[in-house]
Formats: C-alpha cells, sequence, structure tokens
C-alpha cells in the first residue's frame, strides 16, 4: 500500500502523528493509497520553514518571481498528461475533464505572470510642498489555503500562484480525498526555481484545518467546499484576526425562456448538469422552464440525451461523459437525497438507482437521474446533492423563475437561455448571484476576471483570482514623503538667519 507523505521545506517527508486517511480509487472502489492527516506540532513545523525562507522570497524583485510562474506553466503544460492521470485515478473524472481541471489552473498561473505590472503602486507627485504620497503593495507573510476534493490542480492554483507571486511562502492543505496532484504540484514549482519552503502541502482534516486557524503566525486562509465549513472557517479564523475567504456550496439555476433554442439549453444542460457526475460548484442541478409548454418540450429533449450518457471509468478514455462520484459515502448520500425526491412527491423520470456497470460493481458510480415537478419544499431543491442528478422545477412565469434563483440560499451561478436581449438583460442586473452566464450554462470567469458566488455560496470581501487575488494577497501601506528643500543648491556655510 503506497504510504503518501506531506511536503515539507523542499522535501517529502512522513507523516508523524500516526493518523492516516484512505485515499480509494472512485472507479474500482479499492484503497490504492493512505494519505498522513497531520498534527498541529507537523502544521507548526511547516510554519516554522515557511517563515524562515519567506522574507528573502519576498525580496526578489516581482519580475523574477514572475519567470517561476512562467517555468511552472512549461512544466505543467510538459507533464499534462501524468497530471491528468494522477487526477483521474483519485478523483475518478474522465481524463479530458482532469486536464481542463489542470488547464483551468494554469491560466491562473499565466495571469500571475502580469504580477509585475499588478502589484505596482500608486504615486501623487507633489500632494503639498515638497511631499509625494505613495502606496505599495506588500506580501502578507506565511498564508494558508484549504481546497476540496472536486479541483485538486486547479483551486489550489487559484490560491498558490496569486500568493506566490505577491511574494508570500503558502502552505496548502489538500482534501484528503486526491493529494496525489497537490504534491506533484508543489513538486514542479520547486523545479520551476521556487525556493524551498515557499510552497508546502500538509495533508490532513479538522485537526490541521484547526491547527491553521489557530496559528498566530499564519496570516490569512483561503478556502473553498462545503457551506457549514465555510461558515466555520470563516467566523474561527477571523475571530483569530486573520484576512479569510471561504467559498461554499451551491444550486445553481438555469431559466429557459419559452423562446429558447430547445436543442441548445438541452445540450448545455446535459453537459452542465450530468458533466463531473454534477461534483462542480458551477453544475446545473436546477433547471427552470418558463410555462408548461416550454417544461414539456424541455424534458421531451432531456431524456433521450440523458438515456444516451456513458458512464464508466476514466480508463476508458474519451468514451465515457463521466465517471464515479468520490467515495461510497457521497454515493450514499446522494442515492438517500433521490430517495427523499420520490418519497416527497417529485416525478423521477430518469431513474439511475440501479445503475451497475459490469467489471466495475464496487465502484462509486451513479446512474443519472432527471427529476420532473420538483417543489421549493423537497429536500432535493433546498439541499446540494453534488450528483448527476437535475431538477426540473416548472415555473409559471419569468418572474416566478427569477424569483427562484433569487430565494435560493446559495448564490454562486445562474444562467439563462433566451434569445430576447431584454429579458437577458433584466436577469442579469436583477439576480442576486455571483456568476450569470446568457446562453452559456457553466459560467466559470477566465482568470483575468475573478470567481465568486454570493448569499451562502460565499464568505468574505473578495474573490478568487483576477485582480482581487492580488488584493488578498499583499497589504497596503501608504507614506507620506517630505524631502526639506534647500540641500539641492548646495551647502549653506554663512550663517543663514531664519525666515
Ligand atoms: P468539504 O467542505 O467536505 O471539504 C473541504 C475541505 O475542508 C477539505 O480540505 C477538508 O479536509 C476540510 N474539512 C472537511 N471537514 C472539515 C471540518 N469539520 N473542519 C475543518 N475542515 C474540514 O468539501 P468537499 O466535499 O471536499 O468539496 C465539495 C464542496 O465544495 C461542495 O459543497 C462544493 O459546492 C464546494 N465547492 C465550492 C466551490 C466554490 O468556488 N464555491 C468550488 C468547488 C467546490
Amino acid at each position: 500500500m503506497q504510504e503518501l507523505t506531506h511536503y515539507i521545506g523542499g522535501a517529502h517527508v512522513k507523516g508523524t502523528s500516526g493518523r492516516f486517511a484512505d485515499v480509494y480509487n472512485p472507479a474500482t472502489g479499492e484503497v490504492q493509497a493512505k494519505v498522513p492527516l497531520a498534527n498541529a506540532a507537523e502544521m507548526a513545523h511547516a510554519v516554522e520553514v515557511a517563515a524562515k525562507a519567506q522574507p528573502a522570497w519576498a525580496a526578489v524583485n516581482p519580475q523574477r518571481r514572475a519567470r517561476v510562474m512562467m517555468k511552472f506553466v512549461d512544466l505543467l503544460n510538459r507533464d499534462m498528461d501524468k497530471l491528468a492521470e494522477a487526477l483521474s485515478r483519485e478523483h475518478g473524472k474522465t481524463l479530458p475533464d482532469a486536464a481542463g481541471d489542470v488547464q483551468r489552473g494554469l491560466e491562473v498561473v499565466e495571469y500571475c505572470i502580469g504580477a509585475p505590472q499588478l502589484l505596482k503602486g500608486e504615486f501623487t507627485d507633489s500632494a503639498g510642498p515638497g511631499i509625494d504620497m505613495y502606496s505599495m503593495r506588500q506580501a502578507l507573510g506565511v498564508t494558508a489555503g484549504i481546497t476540496p476534493f472536486n479541483f485538486p490542480a486547479m483551486i489550489p492554483m487559484w490560491m498558490f500562484a496569486p500568493a506566490i507571486a505577491c511574494g508570500n511562502a503558502f502552505i496548502l492543505k489538500p482534501s484528503e480525498r486526491d493529494p496525489s496532484v497537490p504534491l506533484m504540484l508543489a513538486e514542479l514549482m520547486e523545479e520551476a526555481g521556487l525556493p524551498k519552503g515557499i510552497l508546502q502541502v500538509v495533508n490532513g482534516d479538522k485537526e490541521a484545518v484547526d491547527a491553521i486557524l489557530d496559528h498566530p503566525v499564519i496570516q490569512s486562509v483561503g478556502f473553498v467546499g462545503s457551506t457549514p465549513i465555510a461558515e466555520y472557517i470563516y467566523g474561527r479564523g477571523c475571530s483569530n484576526g486573520k484576512r479569510v475567504q471561504c467559498f461554499g456550496g451551491a444550486k445553481n439555476h438555469m431559466i429557459i425562456m419559452p423562446d429558447a433554442d430547445m436543442d441548445q439549453a438541452a445540450d448545455a444542460l446535459i453537459g452542465a448538469g450530468y458533466g463531473a457526475a454534477g461534483e462542480r460548484c458551477m453544475a446545473i442541478s436546477v433547471a427552470v422552464p418558463v410555462g408548461d409548454e416550454t417544461a414539456d418540450r424541455l424534458v421531451e429533449k432531456l431524456v433521450p440525451r440523458i438515456e444516451a450518457l456513458k458512464v464508466g471509468p476514466y480508463t476508458a478514455g474519451k468514451d465515457v461523459d463521466y465517471g464515479p462520484v468520490v467515495t461510497a459515502a457521497a454515493k450514499a448520500n446522494i442515492l438517500k437525497l433521490v430517495e427523499s425526491g420520490v418519497d416527497q412527491g417529485a416525478e423521477l423520470v430518469i431513474d439511475g438507482r440501479d445503475f451497475n456497470l459490469q467489471g466495475y460493481e464496487d465502484g462509486f458510480f451513479v446512474g443519472p437521474h432527471l427529476f420532473d415537478r420538483v417543489t421549493k419544499d423537497m429536500d432535493i431543491y433546498k439541499k446540494e446533492i453534488f450528483g448527476p442528478v437535475l431538477s426540473v422545477v416548472r415555473a409559471q412565469s419569468y418572474e416566478e423563475a427569477l424569483g427562484l434563483a433569487m430565494d435560493h440560499e446559495y448564490g454562486n451561478g445562474t444562467a439563462i437561455f433566451t434569445r430576447d436581449g431584454d429579458a437577458a438583460r433584466d436577469f442579469a442586473n436583477r439576480v442576486n448571484v455571483g456568476m450569470i452566464g446568457i446562453n452559456v450554462p457553466i459560467p466559470v470567469p477566465l482568470a483575468y476576471h475573478t470567481f465568486g458566488g454570493w448569499k451562502k455560496s460565499a464568505f468574505g470581501d473578495l474573490n478568487q483570482h483576477g485582480p482581487d487575488a492580488f488584493k488578498f494577497y499583499t497589504r497596503t501601506k501608504t507614506i507620506t514623503s517630505r524631502w526639506p528643500s534647500g540641500i539641492k543648491d548646495g551647502a549653506a556655510f554663512n550663517f543663514k538667519p531664519m525666515d
């Protein structure tokens, strides 16, 4: 059995806490590795190493720091297939999807190559007589991030790339479900020229997270994961005086207007609802057709497309649409929610409960489900399912559809499909959700814009990546300087009376 490590001070380090978690191959259900779960002492050691290394890294000029990012991009491209394979093996997503996971992180690294430009400060010449005023952005020091299982490459890179480009040291506590890719990323950063101790990976669970939250040297904490944990980390981190940003769960609605291109809308829903087995915070889990006729047409188009979905292991390459979910517990939770939908009166149009894949009976596969006539009071509507389950909620008007998205406690992403520019504009302006798609089902902003939800999907002031990241990972210092005049004329040797 492979025993994974931490990555501390530029070396793979064995866990010493004596606690481990199982890392599964979700396609076969087998335990393929053990990951060590750090205790507070192991975390404190990593913080000490980071604090020692960070001042010298902050003193490296930003252009040289950016060159490390450039080289890292080359290495990610060189190792793309290897990274994607390692990612699929622990997460279960298909190989093209795993490569996409790496690619979207890589794009954030590319953005961070602009650090010298992004870190330029502000300057006011002659703010008063002989007075100049300027602001500079300085690194925070030791920073940390806690990431979820569903994007083990992209989300760590959302955090560590800007943190490090700004001159910080970064400690990553990745998901204990799929820790191998984060360890590989840390190795590649060092191959790219990053000094030891600037990017470290400390594996663990709540104990390691609490050690981050309570460590006085750690200046900032980034978190992405489920909402209850996001709320907990935000509260404890802030009360310990840290800068904290936490991103939580989602329930993303897609409104389908009667004038929408129904084939386009159905295709979009298949990718956005079932891609990555629905384990995406930007997955569409609720379709809201406006009017019963629209709903009937939509469901009619969806059914054959869902029936044609190919579910299988990543080893089948491009031949599968989605893979297994991450653990047996995740599978059980999804099936429990499906059961509740049936019990509470939703119409299960496509039933994936009995899905079975020959040769992979122990894998964590979940067949696709489609519910129609879902209502606001049902658990499958209120809760995040995080599985291949799409719910159709029929609205009788545009206002009712808009109200559904607005009243839901989550506010990560939403989309509208329509040919009417006025409806699209009104929707984008009024809806209280952070990321909006207009005829685009998964509106994940590119690296040079920022990513973040509203309501219970995010806690804190600044978004991930884009210009916000450079604000999150730096502190502003403003200097007012005054240089007394006269020296430039040379020294005065005669006695100068006061004037
Ligand atoms: P999770 O909340 O279970 O775990 C996230 C991280 O928190 C992991 O590193 C885990 O080790 C740690 N953790 C778990 N329990 C903890 C506890 N009790 N105390 C302290 N730390 C704890 O989330 P997950 O299952 O890994 O990821 C799926 C969730 O992440 C979904 O809710 C999804 O919507 C969300 N997500 C959100 C975004 C976003 O940008 N909003 C992006 C991706 C995923």
